[in-house]
């Protein structure tokens, strides 16, 4: 009897709590959806599309990188009370099941980037167009301990976002996300979604018009790892990466000389830093080079608040404006 009673009142407490919670959530209708997005610059688009209606936390945050991620303890927690998980999909969050499992998560997940062409990495950043170099990148995929993170050549690039259709893409699902786990409030997320896309519209329009404005033999930069494969298909940038597709694979002597090569032969003018990447590497290839280093660029995280980059928006205008300054003869 004395080990039957304990766990019959742990029984009772349980329906009292489910009680409660159903009462509780039945009196708080009107309550903010609570939602988790993965990595700031979806958290951004949820917030826009959002706006009151929704309660957001977001788990990697500014100048966080999301390929590398290692969650918390108060990450499960947040996760347990979510309704709605948004997540960039395409293999970008590797840490993001374990986690949810962990949690006990029970809302509904939606992948942002449902719907976009997925970018196969044809060679490493430089979109396919310079692959007559001789160092062979698969050498990153291996040797380097943590396996669970990696994303292996033939696999689709998950930066997604730094295309802004492909934005637009986001903020829909997003938008429709928010719609089915919150009826009520559909007409706003529609709305705001509506709004926010034109702004992403008219951006995309201008950096196109930046870049084309350009001379094509001009558009070419270094950047430390291989995020901006989506931003050179749209713009028209041809983007070699010093260390491959993620960000824990360090480069070997020969192949960071590969690069350097590489920059000198094709006399690419500019290399430019991350903001979620060390600047080493690519500091030692514009000493060696002569390219200039043309600043940051945000790649996989925004800025923190007060900083250039701290909305989606504001980080893409940013690059552009970097690049173009960069790359103008
Ligand atoms: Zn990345």
């Amino acid at each position: 009897m004395r080990s039957i009673l304990p766990a019959r009142h742990r029984a009772l407490l349980a329906v009292a709590g489910l009680c409660l919670s159903a009462a509780f959530g039945a009196a708080h209708a009107a309550d903010p959806v609570k939602a988790v997005a993965s990595f700031s610059i979806l958290g951004d688009i949820v917030r826009e599309v959002g706006g009151d209606d929704v309660s957001l936390t977001t788990l990697v945050g500014p100048d966080g990188d999301a390929h590398e991620y290692e969650p918390t303890p108060g990450d499960a927690k947040k996760l347990s009370a979510a309704q709605v998980l948004f997540v960039n999909g395409l293999d970008f969050e590797t840490w993001l099941p374990k986690l949810t499992k962990a949690s006990g998560f029970a809302g509904k997940t939606v992948v942002a980037s449902q719907g976009v062409t997925p970018r196969k990495f044809a060679g490493h950043g430089d979109a396919g167009k310079h692959d007559d170099h001789d160092h062979d990148h698969d050498h990153h995929d291996h040797g380097h301990g943590r396996e669970d993170g990696h994303h292996h050549h033939g696999d689709a690039d998950p930066h997604a976002w730094q295309n802004l259709a492909n934005g637009v893409i986001y903020a829909r699902n997003v938008a429709e996300g928010l719609a089915a786990a919150d009826p009520a409030h559909a007409d706003n997320y529609r709305q705001r979604a509506n709004a926010y896309i034109a702004k992403l519209q008219a951006l995309d329009a201008n950096a196109k018009k930046t870049f084309s404005a350009i001379p094509a033999e001009r558009r070419k930069v270094v950047t430390s790892h291989d995020a901006f494969g989506y931003f050179g298909d749209a713009y028209g940038v041809a983007f070699i990466s010093a260390m491959g597709v993620s960000t824990d694979a360090e480069p070997s002597a020969g192949e960071v000389a590969a690069i350097i090569e590489q920059v000198k032969r094709e006399r690419v003018p500019a290399v430019f830093v991350e903001n979620i990447t060390s600047p080493k590497l690519v500091q030692q290839i514009a000493r060696e080079t002569g390219a200039k280093v043309g600043g940051t660029l945000y790649s996989d995280a925004l800025s923190k608040s007060g900083q250039p980059g701290a909305t989606y928006l504001e980080m893409f205008e940013w690059n552009v404006r970097q690049l173009a300054a960069a790359l103008q003869p």
